[in-house]
Formats: C-alpha cells, structure tokens, sequence
C-alpha cells in the first residue's frame, strides 16, 4: 500500500483547477496524468526575454517581447497542411509573421484580432525574406510588464498546450507537494550541499539550479538501484530448477543456415546457466536482424528437452503472432507443441489453451502478457523469455512471473545496444549475451557524407534514383527544444521537392493529423509514392524493402543511435543501399567524428559505446516519449557522474535494512513509490 503521504502527488491532474477533457489529451500525450508527473515535468531550459521597442532590436533567434499589430490572417491553402500566419506590423512599421501549425490557428484567430495592439512574445525568426514568430509563447492584451518573469522555464509541449498553460499546472501541482523524510544518505546529502526533495522540486521549475537537478536525478537513480537490488535478492531467496537438456530435440531442428559464432557462443552461455539450480537472468542483446530468434528457440527447446514448459512473451499482439508462425515453423520438426495466447482469446479457444499449458501438452506458449495472468496456470514451466520489453518491464515481469512457486529461469532479449558501462542502470545485475555478429550475406549499407551545400546534386541522385523505379526517405531533423522550427523547416523542403517530384512524393511529421499521416504512409508503403519526406521517422514500423536510400538532413543533429536505427529502415530488400548523411557548415570536430563514424560501421554496438565517448552531457537515454527512456529526470551526465554513489548508497542501505524498516528504510519506500518501482516493495514480505 503507497503511503498516504504521497496521496496528493498521485492525485489525477484532471482534478486540478481549469483542467477539462480537451486539455488532458495533450496531458495524456505527454504522459502528464497525475500531479506528480507534473512537478517531474522539469523545464527544458529557462529563456531570458529582452523587451524590444520595435522589431529591428531583435537579433535573429533572439526571445523577444515586442508590440504588434495584426494587419491581415492568411490560412493555408490547403487547411491541415501549411501553416497559418498572421501578418503583424510593430511601432516602426516593420512586418512579422505570427506562424502557427495545426490545431493552434485556433488560438491565432482569438488572441490576434486585426487592428488591435498585443504584446507578443516568442524567439524571433527568420522566414525567407520576413520575420517570423512560431507559435508565440505569450500574446498579452497589457503591457510588457505583465507578461511574467524575464527568466522563464521552457517546458516540453504537445500539441494544444500552451507555455503559460502548462506552467501554471506545474505551479498548482508544486502548491501540493508534501514535506518527504530524507531518504538519502546523510553524509552525502550534506556533502553535496542538496536541498531536501520538496525544495529541490521548487527550485528546479525556477531557475538553472544544478544542485536541485542533480538532488533529483540522484532520488531516481538511487530508486532505480534499490528497486534492482530487491528483485535480486528476492531471486535468490526463490530456488530455481537445473535443467539438463540432451540435445534430442535441438538436433531435430532443421535450420537453412549454419549459426553464427555469437549465436552458437551465446546459446551455450544460456546453456550453462540453465544447468545451474540459480534462476537465470540473462540478457540477450542484438541488432535487429542479428538472429535473436533462433537463441530463444534454442533455449526453450532445451527447456522442452527437461522435461519443462516454454513461454515467450511479445510486448504486442502483433509480435506475438509474427513469432508464433515464425516459431511454430521452425519447431515443426522437432514435435514440440506451440500454441499462442493473447487477449483475444475467448471462450473455448482460450480453455482448451489453459488446459494444454495444465495437462502439459502444450510445450511453448507465445503470448502478451496475458500468458501470466493469475488464471493461466502452467504444469511446469522451466524458462521464460521476454522480447523488446521495456528495462523496468522486464524487472518487473522477472519479480512476478511465476511468484511463489520455482522460480522459472528468464532470458531477456532487446534490439538497442547500450553501451557496456550502462548496462547495469538499465537492466541491473544481469548476466549478458551479446550477438555482435549479422548473418553472412547482409547488403551493407554504403553511407556517405555530404555538405549541405550540395543538396541540388542530392535532389538529383533522387531523381534518379526514384525514376530507376526506387523508393527514397529524406529525413529532417526535429529535435524537442526547437521542434516548432524544425516542422517549419520540413515543411519548407517539401514544399521544394514537391515541386520537383509532384505526387510522388508525400509527408509525415508528428504535428499532422493521424489520418493524414497514416494515408500519407499508406501511399509510401504500397509503392504510390516513392520519396517519404519525415522528421525523424517515429512510424517504427515501416519495412518497405524496396526503398533502399535514405537521405538524412542535418545529420550532425542526430543522436548516433538515432541515426543508426534510422539507417536501418533502408538496406531491407536484396538491392544495395545508400545512405547519405547531409552535414551543415558549422561541424564541430565531435560531430566530424561522429559521422565519421557512422560511415565506417553498421556495428550497433561500436556505434553506441563511441556515441557515449562523443557526446557531451545533458541527453536522456532513449527517447522519453515512446516509453523507452531508462530514466525521466536523469540525464545521461547525471547517469554517469551519479549512479555509481547511487548505487554504493543503494547497496549499503539493503545491507543494514533489507526489509526497508528503519526510518531510513520507511522513507525509501517512499521514494520507490513515487519514482513507481513499488515492485521492488511489494517483494518485500508485509510491503
Ligand atoms: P532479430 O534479432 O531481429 O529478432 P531474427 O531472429 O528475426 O532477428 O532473424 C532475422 C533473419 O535472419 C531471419 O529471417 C532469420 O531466419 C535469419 N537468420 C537468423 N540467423 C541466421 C544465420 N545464422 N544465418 C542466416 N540467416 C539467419
Ligand atoms: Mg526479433
């Protein structure tokens, strides 16, 4: 039970003043639904605002706060695609385009009345020729001097929020914090000079404050490691069960290919933990094509071969059944039973499955997480394997499955290679297999630099290419801090190309609407259109085998892994692939090396451990917002410079007080709650 000291935090967002169905959409998107997930909504950075006279002050880039006046609304042509613009003149009689993309025009249309002065404030841009705002952070009625502090935190938006709407939700959510009993260590605490956790919070919506963000970064990175440290010693309080398989039925497989040496080398390796009574917990990391598959098979097999039940269980229903046929296939000459299990499931399909998993009958499952449900009861399952879960969701799943009786043993397999150093953050204490090796035959990739400057020649090469009767991606790049900017931009490309390509080609960014996006998509992967403009290309799953180049706009502004798993969606089909990285001008001698580097290896695992190497600080590990960051408060410098006092903290706090019962412990299951890793309570006997 969550203690009721932190009830207020996890009071629904819904419920706080002037929040409406229409404003949680965009909440929800951004995974804000609660008041603690507010006060952990940490600004980006902070803007420091100069009010200007007239617009000829304002330094391109520059946070202004100017007055102006509408003279004339221009809608797009073609509502939905191009943005909404509203013509401003200030005292001068200098013009300024107020942009707005989507849904936003609606505010464009209230707050700028045309003839009626406002002061308007937001980073002034350059548009062609004119002066541009995108999506003023402020329009206020007043004078400047209402218009709030000089310092003021950016946060991180979505659609249909505003700046000044999300900081006074996070200034509500910060009225409610409770005091919270300190749980880290004392010594440290002091020596780092951190404020206690409810000031931290405050301060760090206020202003640039290290000491507040790091004091943060810390509570996350500490919950994170006891959180870890519990599931480990509840698996060693739980026995598990040695198996010995004979090889009958791994001999009886039938494969069309000779495994590679990491394959072989990490099947023995699963091989050897499964003989051990110790449940195994082991992690099987590899690209994707790297063969993972096949690993899993092997080691369930072995399971079968002891006389043990297999389950794999798929993150979707989709994968589930992809690797159902895939497995299922593969096994067919071994004899073993394979069956899949999903929510869909019903009525006697679903029994004559749960009688087969009782009776034994059935030897692999493969499944959702439904395959764990408390009414799915196995005869005697030996191995788990979990696909592409997400870090905590594997821990979690691990503390879970099979709570009470034998612990069964769990491989855990992921496509995202992480660097060696980062491992134990984000899985814990796991042992690790790596397939660092692709099956011969793979196409490699030829990658090429370009300057920018030569992006005619390059809209050549596709022309050629597209009329050779390939597909092409051109990606833009969108980075969160200057996502509104960068859309301009995109849209500005393929305004370009479409005057060259026509209806061959189409686009997809997040600020269009889902149908949109999903015809546009629709028409790329079905062979209508043969150049794919994006920003960065969130549509995971797009294989179109027949695109085979890929252009990368601004390449320098990508993350290294970014640009890998971008590089991966061309190189599919049997054609060779190209992928040419555009750089600007202005490259730094990291970002030199950073391409550099990715012209000299598709090895996903070089490319993370050297992008770790390169890049400076302040990047989060994956990406917040599809669900995969290890870590929301903590960046990757406070990873590195934190976690191992984290973890040495974490450590030496299980030592003295496993059962978390001291005050100190009292007040770290707090901190495992309010960062929800209370499964790592909930192990606790009585937690
Ligand atoms: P992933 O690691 O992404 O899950 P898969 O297991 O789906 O990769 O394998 C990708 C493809 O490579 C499959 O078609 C599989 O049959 C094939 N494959 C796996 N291992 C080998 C190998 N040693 N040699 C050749 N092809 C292989
Ligand atoms: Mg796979």
């Amino acid at each position: 039970m969550r203690p009721e000291t932190l009830n207020p935090l996890f009071a629904e967002t819904r419920d706080l003043d002037g929040v409406g169905p229409k404003l949680m959409k965009p909440l929800e998107k951004l995974g804000l639904t609660r008041v603690r997930d507010l006060a952990y909504h940490l600004p980006e950075r902070f803007v420091t605002r100069r009010a200007i006279a007239n617009l000829d002050e304002g330094g391109e880039g520059e946070q202004v706060i100017v007055a102006l006046t509408p003279t004339e609304h221009r809608a797009a042509r073609n509502p939905g695609r191009g943005p909404y613009r509203v013509l401003a003149q200030d005292d001068a009689g200098n013009i300024c385009a107020l942009t707005y993309f989507g849904r936003a025009s609606y505010t464009a249309k209230k707050q700028l009345p045309v003839g009626e002065k406002r002061w308007v404030a937001g980073r002034l841009d350059r548009y062609g020729d004119m002066l541009q705002i995108v999506h003023p952070d402020h329009i206020e009625k007043e004078s400047a001097a209402h218009m709030g502090r000089m310092v003021e935190p950016v946060y991180a938006l979505s659609e249909g929020l505003t700046q000044p709407r999300i900081a006074s939700l996070t200034a509500q959510a910060l009225d409610r914090l409770p005091e919270l009993a300190e749980w880290i260590e004392s010594s440290q605490f002091e020596r780092e000079g951190w404020p206690p956790w409810r000031d931290a919070m405050i301060l760090a919506h206020k202003d640039t404050n290290e000491r507040a963000r790091d004091r943060l970064a810390y509570d996350e990175l500490l919950a994170n490691s006891l959180a870890l440290l519990l599931v480990k010693a509840e698996g060693r309080r739980r026995k598990g069960q040695a198996l010995a398989g004979d090889g009958r039925l791994r001999a009886k497989l039938d494969l069309p290919f000779e495994m590679t040496s990491a394959q072989k080398r990490s099947i023995s390796e699963i091989e050897g933990d499964l003989q051990q009574e110790a449940p195994m917990l082991r992690l099987l990391q590899g690209d994707v094509g790297a063969g993972k598959t096949v690993v899993a098979l092997a080691a369930m097999l072995i399971a079968n071969e002891a006389g043990k039940q297999a389950a794999l269980l798929a993150p979707t229903e989709i994968l589930a059944r992809q690797h159902f046929e895939t497995l299922r296939k593969m096994a067919a000459p071994t004899g073993v039973e394979v069956a899949i299990l999903t929510g869909r499931a019903k009525g006697k399909e679903r029994e004559s499955i749960l009688m087969g998993l009782l009776d034994g009958s059935i030897d692999i499952l493969v499944g959702t997480h439904s395959i764990f449900q408390d009414t799915v009861n196995y005869r005697d399952l030996g191995i788990v394997v979990i696909d592409e879960q997400h870090r905590f969701g594997v821990q979690q799943r691990l503390a879970l499955a099979g709570k009470g009786k034998r612990a069964p043993h769990t491989l855990a397999m992921t496509a995202t290679p992480i660097p060696r150093s980062l491992t134990l953050a984000q899985y814990g204490e796991m042992d690790v297999s790596r397939l660092d090796e692709l099956p011969p035959g793979r196409q490699a990739i030829d990658t090429r630099v370009i300057a920018q400057e030569r992006i005619e020649d390059m809209v050549a090469g596709v022309a050629r290419h597209i009329s050779a009767g390939q597909q092409a991606y051109w990606v833009c790049p969108m980075v969160r801090d200057s996502e509104i900017a960068d859309i301009a931009a995109a849209e500005a490309r393929y305004a370009a190309l479409k005057e060259r390509f026509g209806d061959d080609v189409v686009m997809v960014h997040g600020q269009l609407k889902p149908e949109v996006k999903d015809a546009n998509m629709e028409r790329f992967a079905n062979g209508d259109a043969k150049l794919l403009v994006a920003t960065t290309v969130i549509e995971v799953g797009v294989d179109v085998p027949s695109a085979t180049l890929m252009v990368i706009e601004q390449a320098e502004r990508f993350g290294l892994a970014q640009l890998h798993q971008l590089r991966g969606r061309v190189g599919r089909g049997s054609e060779k692939s190209v992928c040419v990285l555009l750089r600007g001008n202005a490259l730094s001698e990291t970002g030199r090396k950073r391409l550099a580097l990715m012209r000299e290896t598709q090895d996903g695992f070089r490319i993370a451990e050297e992008d770790l190497e390169l890049r400076g600080g302040g990047e989060l590990l994956g990406t917040r917002q599809s669900g995969d960051a290890a870590f929301n408060v903590a960046n990757l410098e406070q990873v590195q410079k934190l976690l191992p006092a984290a973890h040495a903290d974490a450590r030496l706090l299980m030592e003295r007080d496993g059962g978390l019962t001291s005050k100190r412990g009292e007040a770290a299951r707090q901190l495992l709650y309010l960062f929800e890793r209370d499964w790592g309570v909930q192990l606790l006997r009585g937690g």
